[in-house]
């Protein structure tokens, strides 16, 4: 409310209502007093006012608000004022003598040109009043900022000035007020123009008031060209601006805050994204305005958008890998881990989170972990360690961890990321590979075979075994450095030639003479075979000393020779004994014959008797020399082996035995499948010949003799049968009828020399097989005999086959 009157002292007094203050305004003439605060008790309403101030007079009245009145005279220099000018100064009434040089003493040194100016300019006329605010000292000392204000209100007829009447109204409080302002308002646009987030001034039609330079900077416009404007300039669309204008201003005018973010447009025509932070600045009352903060966070919505990206890439990343991997924090809890981690371990991450290795291995390994997680975070250097942990099957494995630490910015450990490589295949093929070496290691230096490691390309003997360092007498570090060379007694090159035809021809077995340390030489037989060593090729060559067995086969052979000579001697002897035993026999037999004719009727009979007795004496003597002439041919000037069948043998042997089958009424029944064997003719003719001929002599006196013989293959050969139903062999008798002269019977039981089947067994040994008397099975023949005999198939069966 104004409430101004003109008053009949002349005073003009205006007073302005605002909110509880009562702000009044003196115009005088002299006195010119406005926007002060009244003391409380002189808060009036305009109608009080204008009942008492008529009645006031104006010293009360300019001491009722406080000022100093002043009266100069320029003449004299006297300066009177009220008591309140003078306590404005710090001095009582009387103790100083006023006057104007006394008053422009106190003026601040500062200030004294600019007071003189004002007095000048209004002494000249120039200026209507006198009015300047300028510094005194008080008594004290202290500066007092006043408001001096006066008038010229008598003149001498020159026109010069007599007399001067002001006030002075003691402004330091304003002054000081006006100070703080006025540092606020600075702070303030420091604070406005540094801010690094963009602050709006808008009023109640979204005019913009005010702006900083952030707001500037972010829209890429001039302030110039903001301030006054409609802030939909800096909204991308109208949709948006009035979208805020909507949800925001009731927001704001209620007292709360608005905080969102949205698209907004800079003057170039680019979209950025900012955060809108709205207050008002009195709220409820739109008239002082409304406060928004904005903040460009579109490198930072990116900066955000492309670390999530970044985020999802890594996880899609490990999850691809087919390592597990895991992430512990720094007290070893885990707190991440990828897919391939999950499947080996049976376990989803969530499960997972918060565990520590306690939980997931048994606990020696599980502190071994742990303390090996302490020295990689103190050192922050990987590591790799082998260790064991329990998989998705519950079983331990080996594993191999591969960790490394993560740090925050500034390098401050966040924690461990770990990889984990199952290793329980390789360590078990390591392991075997070690039992292997161990074997080896046995095989070759515990075994008590000598044995040599020999690089081929230089015959360098790169390993031996302590049974080879006994054989040569040589001690092993010694045999180490030798070549094969030093120990074989052929040359170098001859070496070389033997090692070459081993490896082109395959050859693993040599004969090899090999010196020993002390001179001697030894026959060795050597079986080399190749073996891979780190990569390359050395021969492993076993070393048997085989000196004693040469020197005995050697020996073996001089004997069998002996043998072979001796006996062809006694084979020769034999023949020719038996031979030119027969011409004798022949004499005698002669004789006796003449004899009886010549004497013939004269002989009594004791006398033939003896004859007869001489001539069978004779006659027997004859058999078994041609028997013994007989065994003495098996195998000698034989003709050479040549692909015999055995049906047509045993038929002409039958052939010959014809009159004694037939006298015998035998019946023999021979297979038709007999083999084709390897052989002499005529020897295996004899051997059937003797076989069949004795089945059907020793035949049984009650039943007439039946003779089978049957062939069948087995292994190696031919087994041939001869099976008769005669009076049969005594199990204690089998061996003993294969000796020469060796007979079971008296000669007048059964005609014979004992020779027969030594012959057969010669023979069959000349064939390579072997002849037998075997139990009789139990068939349809009763009783009898089985001889059984082996014949080896030919060394050319093949030929044999043919010749079938
Ligand atoms: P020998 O028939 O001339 O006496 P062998 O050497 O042929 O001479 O036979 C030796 C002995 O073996 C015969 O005296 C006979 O006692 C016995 N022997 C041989 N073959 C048979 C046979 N098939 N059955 C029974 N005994 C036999």
């Amino acid at each position: 409310m104004v409430a101004a009157r003109r008053e009949p002292s002349g005073f003009r007094i205006a007073i302005v209502a605002h909110r509880q203050a009562w702000i009044m305004a003196i115009t005088h003439p002299l006195l010119v007093r406005s926007n002060a605060v009244l003391p409380r008790r002189l808060r009036y309403s305009s109608r009080t006012l204008r009942r008492r101030v008529p009645s006031a007079c104006p010293q009360a009245l300019i001491d009722a608000i406080g000022d100093g009145f002043w009266d100069w005279n320029l003449q004299t220099d006297a300066l009177s004022g009220s008591s309140r000018w003078l306590d404005m100064l710090g001095f009582r009434a009387g103790e100083v003598e006023p006057t104007g040089r006394f008053w422009a003493a106190r003026f601040h040194p500062d200030d004294r040109d600019r007071v003189r100016m004002a007095l000048r300019r209004h002494l000249d006329g120039l200026t209507a009043t006198y009015q300047c605010e300028h510094r005194v000292q008080i008594k004290s000392g202290a500066w007092l900022w006043v408001l001096s204000r006066g008038r010229v209100v008598e003149w001498d007829s020159a026109g010069r000035a007599l007399r001067m009447i002001g006030v002075c109204a003691d402004v330091s409080a304003r002054k000081q007020a006006e100070a703080e302002a006025q540092e606020s308002r600075l702070q303030l646009n420091a604070i406005l123009d540094n801010a690094p987030v963009g602050v709006l001034l808008v009023d109640a039609e979204r005019r913009i008031l005010r702006a900083n330079d952030a707001i500037a900077r972010i829209f890429q416009c001039s302030l110039e060209g903001m301030v006054g404007a409609s802030a939909r300039l800096i909204y991308g669309n109208d949709a948006v601006f009035e979208d805020i204008g909507r949800r925001a201003y009731p927001l704001l005018e209620s007292g709360g805050t608005f905080d969102e973010e949205t698209m907004m447009r800079r003057a170039d025509g680019t979209d950025i994204r900012c955060r809108l932070i709205g207050r008002s600045v009195g709220a409820g009352d739109p008239a002082l305005g409304y406060i928004w903060v904005i903040e460009d966070v579109t490198v930072r919505r990116r900066a955000e958008q492309a670390l999530n990206d970044r985020a999802s890439f890594q996880r899609v990343l490990l999850d691809t890998v087919p390592v597990p991997i895991f992430v512990q924090d720094v007290m070893g809890h885990y707190v991440d881990a990828n897919r391939a981690f999950e499947h080996w371990m049976g376990m989803d991450r969530q499960a997972l989170f918060g565990k520590t290795i306690f939980d997931l291995a048994p606990p020696d390994l599980a502190a071994t972990d742990e303390a090996a997680d302490r020295a990689l975070l103190a050192d922050q250097q990987p590591q790799s360690y082998e260790t064991q942990m329990r998989c998705a099957d519950g079983a331990l494995r080996d594993v191999l961890f591969s960790k490394a630490v993560y740090c925050r910015v500034g390098g401050k450990p966040a924690g461990i990321v770990g990889a984990l490589t199952d290793i329980s295949e390789r360590k078990r093929a390591e392991q075997a590979l070690l039992e292997r070496q161990q074997l080896f290691e046995q095989i070759f230096v515990t075994s008590c075979a000598i044995k040599l490691l020999i690089d081929p390309i230089d015959g360098r003997i790169v390993d031996a075994n302590p049974a080879a360092a006994e054989f040569y007498g040589h001690p092993l570090d010694h045999l180490r450095t030798l070549r094969i060379s030093a120990i074989n007694i052929l040359s170098e090159a001859e070496i070389a030639a033997e090692i070459e035809k081993a490896r082109s021809e395959r050859r693993q077995h040599f004969l090899f003479r090999h010196r020993l340390a002390s001179g001697a030489v030894r026959d060795v037989e050597v079986y080399s075979s190749p073996v891979q060593v780190h990569g390359r090729t050395l021969l492993l060559s076993l070393v048997h000393d085989i000196t004693d067995r040469l020197q005995a086969e050697e020996g073996l052979r001089r004997k069998t020779r002996e043998l072979e000579r001796s006996n062809a001697e006694l084979e020769a002897f034999a023949y020719v004994a038996s031979h030119d035993l027969r011409q004798p026999l022949r004499v005698i037999n002669s004789y006796l014959t003449l004899l009886d004719r010549t004497m013939g009727e004269g002989l009594d009979a004791e006398a033939r008797e003896c004859i007869d007795f001489a001539r069978d004496g004779a006659q027997r003597m004859d058999r078994l020399i041609v028997d013994l002439l007989e065994y003495s041919r098996v195998g000698r000037k034989a003709a050479p082996f040549r692909p015999v069948p055995l049906a047509e043998v045993v038929d002409l042997a039958l052939l010959n035995l014809e009159v004694a089958i037939a006298d015998a009424g035998a019946r023999v029944m021979v297979a038709n499948d007999l083999p084709t064997v390897s052989g002499d003719d005529n020897e295996l003719m004899r051997l059937f010949q003797n076989l069949i001929g004795n089945a059907v002599k020793y035949r049984a006196p009650d039943r007439p003799p039946v003779v089978r013989v049957t062939a069948a293959a087995v292994s190696g050969g031919w087994r041939i049968d001869i099976r008769d139903n005669g009076i049969g062999i005594p199990a204690e008798d089998r061996d003993r009828v294969f000796g020469i002269f060796q007979r079971l019977h008296r000669r007048d039981e059964y005609e014979g020399t004992g020779v027969g089947l030594a012959v057969c067994k010669k023979i069959v040994e000349h064939h390579g097989g072997h002849i037998g008397v075997a139990d009789t099975p139990n068939d349809d023949l009763v009783g009898g005999s089985l001889f059984t005999l082996t014949l080896p198939i030919p060394a050319t069966r093949h030929d044999a086959v043919n010749a079938v």
